[in-house]
């Protein structure tokens, strides 16, 4: 549990010595129970109630991880409810759910369905993170081959071992433990094997009971067994029991500061529904209630457009505009005659024009300056888009070594930049575009007739 600020004040030496920068050591506990400050600040404070105190003002929910190099990913950490309080951290991941009990076949079009689905949206890749395998015939080897025939195939899934089998886990966790899985099964009967399997793996280790009580007086007791990297499972599997669960749990972590239910959850999806867009939509629910790994019966472009692009929107900071990187775009075949646009480094300006240039059938380039991920008006009149910060970008493109055209589109709502960009750009012809992207595709096939 979280302390309060009188009780964090019982901790500290209470010298009144203003050394934290606080003029009481109430006023300095009062700041570290609003987790405004740090604890170190306080040169006097014991070793032991360092430690009460570091635990005490932790996040409520705590982050794990789990995977490995560059397919690493970290869970949970959240501190609000609700993503206009502040912003959420950690991203759900989405999992496709396989079985030894699968046809070779149903195995087979699904490694193909989670491996098509690779795309990249505003910088970010999306592609399936987890295969999640399920032990239903207690076959130790059939399991262990469905796992190595997955992860070779797929070689940007991490898996997640389903087994409370202690035996097969082991096994499984010996064969792929390379890999960050996570071990899923814990429950009320095997827990003290799988917390030390995860432990000397050092894991991830899902833990399942039938109900949210059940599941609480679990978590406690792995938690005194000394393990908490934990992913948690109530046990329901159909859309208003997972639902509840979820709020029940986030709530008790958030609201009531209660640790044990303090970390990220699990929604089995492939579970709730067989039509896939029904599946669709319950996968949407928990993206924003609030599933840390949400598992499919399968994959394809209908469920993941929608799906990756919700989760990319919801755990964005909304304080920080969306920006696309700084650079020069190629568009078609464009070549080092073909029109060279410029607009700003948000996100949303860049899709919408890009694919205006790519309507228009007229091979191009984009160049994108540092506009601090305003739109166009925005970055004009914050003094990020002008001359300067134009001319800066192509310099830093190298724009003059890679491209023999001296002519620079402009968006037309900053045609009053014209005169400045020539200034800062010897040599150089500016043109006025136009003011919508909606009107870019005949300007650009006029520009281009008239310059052949
Ligand atoms: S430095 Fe420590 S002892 Fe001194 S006022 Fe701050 S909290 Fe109190």
């Amino acid at each position: 549990m979280a302390l309060n600020g009188m009780q964090i004040y019982k901790l500290l030496p209470q010298k009144n010595c203003k050394e934290c920068g606080f003029p009481t050591c109430l006023a300095f506990a009062m700041k570290l129970a609003q987790g405004n400050v740090e604890a170190e600040k306080c040169p006097y404070m014991s070793d032991d109630a360092k430690a009460k105190l570091s635990e005490a003002t932790a996040p409520p929910m705590r982050t794990v991880k789990f995977g490995a190099g560059d397919f690493e990913y970290a869970l949970g950490g959240e501190t609000v409810l609700f993503r206009h309080e502040k912003t959420f951290v950690n991203r759900p991941r989405f999992a496709v759910m396989f079985s030894d009990a699968m046809s070779s076949d149903e195995v087979d079009r699904k490694i193909k369905n989670v491996n098509e689905v690779n795309y990249t949206r505003i910088s970010e890749e999306m592609h399936v993170e987890i295969a999640a395998f399920k032990c239903e015939r207690e076959d130790k080897d059939a399991f262990i081959s469905l796992i190595k025939k997955v992860t070779d195939s797929c070689p940007k899934v991490v898996p997640m071992i389903m087994t409370e089998n202690t035996e097969i886990a082991e096994e499984a966790v010996r064969q792929f433990g390379d890999k960050g899985p996570i071990l899923f099964g814990a429950n009320d009967q095997n827990y003290e094997a799988m917390v030390n399997l995860a432990k000397d793996h050092k894991l991830l280790l899902g833990v399942t009971a039938a109900g949210k009580e059940k599941l609480y007086e679990l978590v406690e007791k792995i938690q005194k067994a000394g393990y908490k990297e934990l992913l948690l499972d109530a046990g329901s599997r159909n859309l208003k029991g997972t639902f509840d669960d979820m709020i029940n749990i986030r709530r008790t972590a958030l609201l009531s500061g209660d640790r044990t239910f303090g970390y990220p959850t699990v929604a089995f999806v492939c579970d709730m529904a067989q039509d896939k867009m029904m599946q669709l939509a319950c996968a949407t629910l928990f993206v924003e209630k609030y599933a840390s790994i949400i598992v499919l019966s399968d994959i394809d472009y209908s469920i993941a457009l929608p799906l990756f692009a919700l989760r990319q929107n919801i755990f964005t900071d909304p304080q920080r505009p969306m920006r696309i990187e700084q650079g020069i775009y190629k568009i078609g075949a464009a070549d080092e005659e073909s029109p060279l646009l410029v607009t700003v480094d948000f996100a949303l300006t860049y899709f919408i024009v890009s694919g205006e240039v790519e309507r228009s059938k007229v091979p191009a380039w984009i160049l994108i300056p540092d506009a601090g991920g305003y739109s166009v008006l925005t970055a004009w009149a914050a003094g990020k888009f002008n001359g300067k910060s134009i001319a800066k970008a192509v310099k830093e493109f190298e724009v003059e070594n890679k491209l023999k055209t001296r002519e620079l589109i402009i968006p037309g709502k900053v045609a009053v930049l014209k005169a400045d960009i020539e200034d800062e750009l010897p040599g150089w012809k500016v043109v006025v575009g136009t003011e919508e992207a909606a009107t870019l595709t005949n300007f650009l096939r006029n520009y281009k007739q008239a310059a052949s």
